[in-house]
């Protein structure tokens, strides 16, 4: 079976990372989340008390920082300059902050490169917001994740309650549409699903129903 590039966008809590998790596993692919890579930056960006508006100066902090993804059995490991920042690029305060720093240009295009070379040698599941429009555009196979708003933010609730968060649906859900926002309407690579790509609407669909209908698909591309 030949190798090839997978490319999985969609909105906040659609299931991306699961399922593109699961499909590079089932494959034996590398698993790359561009999102985890937006978010370490803004970890790093919030920490240094950098000002968000700023992106020449975000530029400045990513050319001087190592982001790694480090495979492991049951996911995956994020480091900064070999810090581990796994849990900490999930905290609500990294969420709320992640679009303000993705909208940058600057930021985009140094993170698309990366991106690229991580990609390079085939057998990827790569997931984000302009991955099929974008970063691999001669994907093979495209696909994008969808879900209602309502679905999407019990999801991430029931995420932050396993964390032991205390959180408020309302206002969960509020976050993902603000976020929703500003990713679907910024001037470089918004978020939007790319003419080729096959939506998927995993509203009322299982991770595992999912998966299968994704391997069913690189299958018929094979
Ligand atoms: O996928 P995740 O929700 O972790 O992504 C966090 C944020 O990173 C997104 O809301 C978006 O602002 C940004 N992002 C992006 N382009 C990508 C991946 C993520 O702009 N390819």
């Amino acid at each position: 079976m030949k190798k090839i590039q997978i490319a999985i966008d969609g909105p906040a809590g659609a299931g991306k990372s699961t399922v593109a998790r699961r499909v590079a596993k089932e494959l034996g692919y590398l698993y790359i989340d561009t999102g985890a890579m937006y978010r370490a930056l803004t970890y790093l960006a919030l920490k240094k008390k950098i000002n968000l508006n700023d992106g020449a100066a975000l530029k400045r902090l990513l050319d001087q920082t190592s982001i790694q993804l480090v495979q492991t059995d049951d996911g995956q490991e994020v480091y900064v300059d070999h810090e581990n920042v796994t849990s900490e690029i999930r905290s609500r305060e990294v969420s709320n902050a992640v679009s303000e720093v993705a909208t940058h240009k600057e930021v985009r295009m140094e993170m698309v490169n990366r991106q690229r070379m991580l990609a390079q040698d085939g057998g990827v599941v790569m997931d984000g917001r302009d991955i099929g429009t974008n970063v691999l555009k001669d994907a093979t196979l495209k696909i994008y994740l969808s879900a209602s708003v309502e679905e999407r933010a019990r999801r991430r609730c029931q995420e932050l309650q396993q964390k032991g968060t205390n959180t408020d649906l309302a206002q969960v859900k509020k976050e993902i549409e603000l976020r929703d926002r500003l990713d679907s309407e910024r001037d470089t690579a918004p978020l939007k699903k790319a003419r080729d790509a096959i939506e998927i609407d995993t509203t009322h669909v299982t991770v595992d129903e999912v998966t299968k209908q994704i391997l069913s698909l690189v299958k018929e591309r094979d």
